[in-house]
């Protein structure tokens, strides 16, 4: 039986520097409703949300997943508190049915340490022109993770240098490392729409970095979480919010 209230505020890392975390849910984990019941609730409605018994409540979130009666599965609800670079936030931000709040690097100085280096470096994909396949060799590929190293330290350095001539916090950010830098967010998303970005993250296509998180946020959060609706949008290949 997993501990659902553990699950809050336990912060999963992934890659470098990033984590990601479940800052909230509901069903709320100390109500003792677990989201499978609420999805079946609001299903039954009509017949003021009974419980058939654990295998009949089973077999019908299968069949609504199968035949995509999707809108039970839209009263279960996350937020997710993450740090990701902001090459993972470009694309994650682009699912629209989801809300979001990001820190401001108008607001806030943004600190020395917060890029992501990434382990390794993957070759362009010959077929596929958004893919990587291989990887760069290990010693050139410990030359340009230097050169990363360097090129951050460089922006940064020019990044405190304009804020102590005063410019403002919004406009010095342009000396930064971009794609790379570390930006903490909340995210809160129902579970209709979760599957809906966890089928086009977690897939094979999708960018490695992306994947790391949206694969963490499944396995760590929304599968011991709703468990059984889970299973059923396994066994329809993850198309089951389709
Ligand atoms: C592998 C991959 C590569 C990608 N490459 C690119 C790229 O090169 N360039 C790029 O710009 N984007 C790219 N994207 C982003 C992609 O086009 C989608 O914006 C992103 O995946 C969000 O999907 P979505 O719109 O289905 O999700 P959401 O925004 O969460 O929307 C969910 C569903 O709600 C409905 N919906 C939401 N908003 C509207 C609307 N305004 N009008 C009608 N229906 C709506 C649609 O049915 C939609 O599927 C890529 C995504 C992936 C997974």
């Amino acid at each position: 039986m997993v501990d659902l209230l553990a699950l809050l505020n336990s912060p999963v890392p992934v890659l470098d520097r990033g984590w990601i975390e479940l800052i909230d849910a509901m069903p709320h984990p100390s109500s003792g409703v677990s989201a499978d019941n609420v999805v079946v609730s609001s299903a039954r409605v009509s017949r003021l949300g009974e419980s058939k018994g654990a295998e009949a409540d089973r077999k019908l979130i299968h069949y609504l997943m199968r035949h995509k009666h999707l809108s039970p599965f839209e009263h279960v609800v996350f937020t997710f508190r993450l740090k990701a670079p902001l090459v993972v936030w470009w694309q994650w931000v682009r699912h629209r049915t989801a809300s979001y709040n990001l820190m401001s690097g108008r607001y806030v100085e943004l600190p020395e340490d917060e890029y992501y280096i990434p382990e390794t470096w993957r070759l362009q994909a010959l077929h596929n022109r958004q893919a990587s396949a291989g990887e760069l060799p290990s010693d050139a590929a410990e030359r340009l993770t230097a050169e990363l190293s360097a090129h951050i330290a460089r922006g940064h350095a020019l990044y405190k240098q304009a804020l102590a001539l005063g410019v403002a916090r919004e406009q010095a950010r342009l000396f930064l490392s971009g794609f790379s830098v570390y930006y903490i967010g909340y995210i809160t998303q129902n579970l209709r729409n979760a599957f809906h970005f966890l089928r086009l993250r977690m897939a094979e296509d999708a960018q490695y970095e992306i994947r790391a998180y949206a694969t963490a946020m499944y396995q760590s959060f929304v599968k011991p979480f709703a468990p059984i609706c889970c299973e059923a949008w396994e066994s329809l290949g993850q198309g089951g919010d389709e």
